[in-house]
């Protein structure tokens, strides 16, 4: 039964787009994914040519067939059976699906749906995603559920619930907040996503949440990271803390309150973010005793970072941000509307935004930076999380920057991508199933003919920019399979089709992508 109404919903797929390429493929009874070189998550160096053999959705072999350079002998490798799928992948890399821990399945004022935002991930190899509250728990269990049983071009989804969503009132008890984690997770979610609460409730709602075996999240918002930081959550159990708010708070050693000026209003987003900015200078310096002691206890509580570096990355280099070559081709004009100028816009605080808000943000960024790398060094989980949709920051494309971003924290780039992959995976529970290329795990993977490693640059939808031996300027790289539960899906065809939807929409709107300012905003306002 199952079966058959898995096939029904993939030829439904397919029937969507039929003068076009299949965008996807399988699972199969087997699938021989051949002579790639493998950069695993889970640490290893790359190692090729291995042949991966797959059935239906589960890893049941990877083989080392042979030495670089050397002719495969063709009686060392695995044989298809009738019926079966070979990709010959010779010359490519295979790594796992991507977790993204920081996703946000769009919403109305940027008016990114689902399909937008899911084709975007899966053609940069996002294949699962840990959704920090949304647009309420039904909306995400069913996207959720749709993507278990493959109905849609979809990651896996973990939901993680706002706390408090669809209460109907502020949670204002601990009865409430416990009553409220069991209702969370009887509605199918996988976790909740806090903002932050009074201190007691905070303890609650995550002692109730943890004794369910559900994860935690938590953006540790200003108003109330006077009296709970980021220490407070590790002690009291979270799991993953996004972002980096309540981090310098808990490392301050001549302050209980950041500096904030005598006419800040948290309303305003620009003094938000400004001041923001000036966060990590105020806390205690690298290497100091309480520098130390806060990772130490840290690390010690097995506590997961996410930092989302590329979602702050306007804050130093806006122009930088602003005019990312994908925008023309892949920003929806709603998106882009969305990120432009505004007093009521979230993270959209350019008001005045100029040269000394980007060099207090250069030098927050190199603490930061610091802290996050010397973190993994001593042993603690660091992820990677995009929070796309604000800021200038474009699903899929902005999780390839985080990669960046961590390789210039000083990551070496297998560390960036085993934080990818393999920490996401364990960050989520999930470290049995994905996150790695092994034996019984699922079939989750990207193949791409470029080597990632050398420069992440390959792995944007856009490619990277290579000059050939006749002087020619190329796009090289560029996902070219995301596979998927065994399925395979046509990564550059499904950001075709993405291209076609912003197409569509500038069309309807008779709109172009233009710069602040040079221009009235036409709608959101
Ligand atoms: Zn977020």
């Amino acid at each position: 039964m199952k079966k058959t109404i898995l096939i029904l919903s993939i030829t439904l797929t397919f029937s969507l787009y039929p003068q076009e390429e299949k965008v996807s493929d399988g699972p199969f009874t087997q699938l021989i994914i051949r002579g790639a070189t493998l950069i695993n998550g889970n640490g290893s160096p790359p190692i090729g040519p291995v042949d991966i053999v797959v059935e239906n959705n589960i890893i049941k072999s990877v083989i080392n067939v042979g030495y670089p350079g050397v002719e495969i002998d063709e009686k060392r490798r695995p044989k298809l059976i009738e019926g079966g799928k070979e990709i010959d992948a010779f010359g490519m890399y295979v790594l796992p699906g991507f977790v993204d821990m920081h996703g946000h399945i769009g919403g109305s004022p940027q008016g990114a749906e689902p399909d937008y935002v899911f084709k975007l991930w899966m053609g940069h190899g996002i294949t699962t995603v840990r959704e920090p509250s949304g647009r309420g728990i039904d909306f995400s269990v069913d996207l959720k559920n749709k993507s278990l049983k493959n109905e849609i071009i979809a990651p896996r989804i973990k939901v993680y619930s706002s706390f408090g969503s669809g209460f109907g009132k502020e949670i204002s008890s601990t009865e409430e907040a416990r009553q409220w984690v069991r209702l969370n997770a009887k509605k199918g979610a996988d976790g909740i996503k806090f903002f932050g609460a009074e201190p007691e409730i905070m303890k609650a709602a995550l002692e109730e949440n943890n004794s369910l075996g559900l994860g935690s999240a938590m953006h540790h918002a200003q108003l109330r990271v006077a009296k709970w930081n980021v220490l407070n959550s590790a002690r009291s159990g979270l799991t993953s803390m996004e972002h980096w708010y309540g981090l310098p708070e808990a490392l301050f050693n001549d302050r209980t309150i950041q500096n904030y000026p005598s006419n800040y209003n948290y309303s305003n987003e620009q003094h938000r973010f400004e001041e923001a900015g000036r966060l990590w200078e105020q806390a205690a310096k690298p290497g100091s005793d309480h520098w130390n002691n806060v990772m130490n206890e840290l690390v010690e509580l097995d506590f997961t970072i996410d930092p989302t570096f590329n979602i702050y990355e306007a804050s130093r280099d806006l122009q930088r941000a602003r005019r990312a070559e994908w925008h023309e081709e892949y920003t929806l004009p709603s998106l882009w509307e969305f990120y432009q100028p505004s007093r009521i816009s979230h993270g959209s605080y350019w008001h005045f935004w100029g040269t000394e808000q980007e060099v207090a943000w250069k030098k927050n960024f190199n603490l930061w930076m610091t802290f996050v790398n010397e973190y993994k060094n001593r042993g603690g989980r660091v992820t990677v999380g995009s929070d796309s949709g604000f800021i200038f920051q474009l699903y899929g494309f902005a999780y390839i920057r985080e990669l960046e971003l961590l390789r210039e924290a000083g990551f070496h780039p297998i560390e960036v991508i085993m934080s990818a992959t393999l920490n996401g995976a364990e960050a989520l529970g999930m470290d049995k199933e994905i996150g790695s290329i092994e034996i019984g795990k699922k079939a989750d993977m990207i193949i791409i003919e470029e080597n990632p490693l050398e420069n992440f640059k390959v792995l944007y939808g856009t490619g990277a920019i290579k000059l050939n031996e006749k002087n020619e300027v190329k796009r090289v790289g560029g996902v070219k399979f995301t596979i998927k539960d065994g399925i395979i899906y046509d990564a550059k065809q499904l950001l075709r089709e993405v291209k076609d939807m912003v197409k569509k929409s500038k069309e309807e709107l008779k709109y172009e992508i233009y710069q602040p300012g040079l221009r009235e905003n036409t709608f959101n306002k």
